[in-house]
């Protein structure tokens, strides 16, 4: 059986160039082992699908240490930027946190498309094959996978790492699980240069993340590392709204004049992330995977990062686990000569640690949008302190 072939032999295909599929390329490659990441894109694109991230050291840390990277991160990671504030929709400020300096935190940001190139820079080209979309994969009786590109590139492996984000064309194999609407839609929205340009909002922003509620919505912004602050307006909806809403999203002027109206009792200042953004308005619906999704073991293949357990961004978690499994993945492949016993081996707990992120996500999105605005301010104030002591 496959399971038993050299190691050297074994090849490996990587589904998807995001940050979990390419820290396991890494890793793997730190064990000599070589495998193949097949993304869909011409080019690395990670620089444009979302902003700063916060790098967690009790997950997305472990993950760099072990593909080598660490210190290169500590020496561009922003420790200021866990400066968070936490406001109602008057302005009132339930949260003030500033980052001691003296103090390195413990959750530094970085900018995805800048973790992104990291990895790149590390791993040997010839891993990598932009360009290649998966169409399908077709389990053959020896335990191997048949994969199919829509360039008509066939590859033949003995396991497949479905690390394709929200919608995995790999996920189908192992369980009937769907993204599901989460019931939030985001519109984001850039300010650029705030510092120089809006010095009054960057004031109010500080050096991390801001978060204003109210009314079952939300405006979360993010001071990023290319000195932009990346808005996310945030409505709890129908998964028909940003259809019917009838907000122009490609006429910038029109657009923000009716997202303001959305917001027409909130403080100004927090206005002011809408009347200052330019004009690249981007809606999104965010979709999430049932909390305790869990498949039985199926030889060659396994799922990665938000292929295996996609959720609301209300956890801050998913790029760290996402990084996370792909060490924990990695780590399991290069322990054991039986690939299908280190699946199991990952698998067992990357189920385990994922459904208590995926509750706790669940969980804030339900308080962060629900009626009693004071109470869940409150509530959501002490979650965060436990979060933090518990990390
Ligand atoms: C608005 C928003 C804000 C977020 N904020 C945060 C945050 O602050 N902190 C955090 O930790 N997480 C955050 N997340 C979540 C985070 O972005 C994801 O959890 C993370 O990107 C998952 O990484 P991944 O590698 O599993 O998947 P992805 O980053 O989705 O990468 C999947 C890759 O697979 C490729 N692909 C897809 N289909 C195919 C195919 N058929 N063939 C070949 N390639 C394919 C895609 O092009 C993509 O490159 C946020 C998400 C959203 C939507």
């Amino acid at each position: 059986m496959t399971s038993t072939t050299n190691k050297d032999q074994q090849r490996i295909a990587i589904i998807g160039g995001g940050p979990g599929g390419l820290t396991l390329a890494l890793i793997l490659q730190r064990h000599g082992i070589k495998p193949v990441v097949y993304e869909r894109e011409l080019s690395d694109t990670n620089r444009d699908r979302g902003g700063s991230l916060d790098i967690h050291h009790d997950s997305g840390q472990i993950a760099l240490r072990e593909a080598g990277l660490y210190e290169q991160f500590q020496a561009i990671a922003r420790y200021e930027g866990e400066d968070f504030r936490l406001l109602d929709k008057t302005g009132k400020v339930y949260i003030d946190e500033v980052a001691d300096m003296d103090d390195a935190g413990e959750r530094p940001e970085i900018d995805r498309g800048t973790l992104c190139e990291l990895l790149l820079n590390a791993i040997d080209p010839e891993c990598l094959r932009y360009g290649y979309k998966l169409i399908e994969a077709i389990p053959l009786d020896n335990g191997m996978h048949e994969l199919h590109f829509e360039n008509g590139h066939v590859d033949t492996v003995h396991l497949v790492v479905g690390a394709d984000g929200a919608f995995s064309r790999i996920r189908q194999l192992l369980t009937d699980a769907k993204a599901e609407y989460s019931g939030l839609s985001m519109v984001e929205l850039n300010v650029d240069d705030a510092a120089v340009a809006h010095p009054e909002l960057a004031a109010f922003n500080a050096r991390g993340k801001l978060f204003g509620r109210g009314d079952h919505k939300a405006i979360l912004a993010q001071l990023n590392g290319d000195g932009r602050i990346k808005v996310y307006l945030s409505f709890r909806t129908e998964q028909d709204w940003v259809d019917t809403c009838n907000i122009p999203f490609n006429q910038p002027e029109d657009a923000k004049r009716q997202l303001m109206a959305y917001f027409s009792d909130w403080d100004e200042q927090l206005k002011n992330y809408i009347r200052w953004a330019n004009d690249t308005i981007m809606p999104r619906r965010i979709y999430m995977l049932p909390v305790d999704l869990k498949w039985d073991h199926k030889p060659g293949v396994t799922l990665i990062g938000d292929a295996a357990h996609l959720m609301s961004p209300f956890a801050g978690e998913g790029v760290n686990l996402a990084m996370l499994d792909a060490s924990e993945l990695a780590l399991a492949i290069a322990e054991n000569d039986d690939i299908n016993k280190a699946i199991s081996i990952y698998e067992e707990k990357m189920f385990a640690y994922s459904s208590r992120s995926a509750e706790q996500s669940d969980n804030n999105l339900k308080l962060i949008f629900s009626n009693d605005a004071a109470a869940n301010l409150k509530k959501l104030f002490d979650g965060f302190h436990d979060q933090a002591v518990s990390h």
